[in-house]
């Protein structure tokens, strides 16, 4: 595919993240536009089409699919739906953007991947905080040994889930609700990513306190130990209304503090670097915002150019990291990682 040919992207799932951060990141793009929307009832289809301004509105899979002007889609559907739709998306040869967790099962997420190699398309996975200048600094010094050998990590990612969502999430298990599918899965991808190792087995604890029913956990606390030796502590809930999030890396050289680096907006975040005695913060250069460097990236892996920046793969390991969690909290036991 040419650089100048513009890719018609459809969204399966009139959802929020949608409306809220990638149509506009999609249309931020030279080469790309948003062609179509499908819900699952023609009337929300319709009404999310003319609010954001999307051509056409279906409400099937098979018409979307069928759809020649659309040559990608982004899959935003609640995530027991993603694996179905990822298959059938591969097999009408269109590239799947896909959001995390990838499915319910690492046998589903396996099966994606696989499906969408088959048929020669670009599959993704919407990571969007490895597309921070934030995290990627982060990554960028331990390569290059500013802090020495990672030994330990912390991450805090414990937000109030804003009223608009708390819908599914906190209540439709049968859906993957809960924190550990919803932001568990992004500290994996994001640790995965800065220390650039793998998670070897983790242990948790989760609990309801107050958001979460039908047995659906609002919080969780755990430890994930890397092959390299890092262990890595992690919080995420639904439920704490007043703290900053953060990432933090520490080394036998020095200490990386990422300071409210969790977020999903490119302005925030600063981060430091403490070692000898001092603290300096580091320049993270520019910030392009995270869903645009998400689309950028998956539009030039679509025209032969690169990866996507978090790909099939990455979400199959965040998914078996989540997936090992939920395990230990069920089961009161430490959980090895399956491998992807
Ligand atoms: P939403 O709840 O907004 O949308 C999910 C589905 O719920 C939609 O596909 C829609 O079904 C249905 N739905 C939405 N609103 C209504 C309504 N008013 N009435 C009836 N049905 C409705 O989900 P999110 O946008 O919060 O999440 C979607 C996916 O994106 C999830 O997989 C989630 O994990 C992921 N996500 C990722 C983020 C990231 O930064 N990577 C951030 C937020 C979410 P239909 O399409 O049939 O109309």
């Amino acid at each position: 595919m040419s650089n100048s040919a513009r890719l018609g992207w459809g969204l399966i799932g009139a959802s929020d993240i949608a409306r809220t951060r990638m149509v506009e990141a999609i249309r931020g793009q030279p080469n790309s536009d948003v062609v179509a929307v499908m819900s699952s009832q023609i009337a929300r289809a319709r009404g999310y089409a003319a609010e954001t301004n999307i051509p056409q509105a279906y409400d099937s899979l098979d018409a979307i699919l069928s759809d020649p002007a659309i040559d990608v889609v982004y899959i935003s559907t609640t995530n027991e739906l993603h694996a179905q739709q990822t298959l059938a998306a591969a097999r009408a040869g269109k590239h799947v953007l896909c959001e995390k967790p990838l499915a319910l099962s690492l046998d589903d997420a396996r099966e994606m991947v696989a499906t969408c190699q088959a048929a020669g398309i670009v599959m993704g996975t919407n990571h969007h905080l490895r597309n921070a200048a934030t995290h990627r600094t982060l990554r960028r010094l331990i390569a290059e040994g500013a802090i020495g050998t990672p030994l330990a990590a912390r991450v805090f990612h414990a937000v109030y889930l804003p009223p608009r969502l708390q819908g599914w999430r906190l209540s439709k298990p049968e859906s993957g609700a809960g924190v550990i599918l919803d932001i568990t899965v992004h500290d994996a991808d994001t640790l995965r990513f800065v220390l650039d190792d793998e998670v070897a087995e983790v242990t948790a604890l989760a609990a309801q306190q107050g958001l979460g029913t039908s047995g659906v956990e609002d919080a969780v606390m755990g430890v994930m130990r890397f092959h390299g030796g890092v262990l890595a502590q992690f919080h995420d809930a639904f439920t704490i209304r007043h703290a900053l999030t953060g990432l933090e890396v520490h080394g036998t050289d020095g200490s990386l503090i990422g300071e409210h680096v969790m977020t999903q907006e490119p302005e925030n975040g600063r981060v430091f670097l403490r070692r000898n005695g001092t603290v300096e913060e580091v320049n993270v250069g520019e910030r392009e915002n995270l869903y645009v460097r998400a689309v950028r990236l998956f539009n030039r892996a679509v025209r032969g150019q690169g990866q996507p920046s978090a790909t099939g793969e990455d979400g199959i390991r965040s998914l078996a990291i989540g997936l090992a969690v939920q395990e230990s909290v069920r089961s009161g036991q430490r959980v090895y990682v399956q491998d992807a």
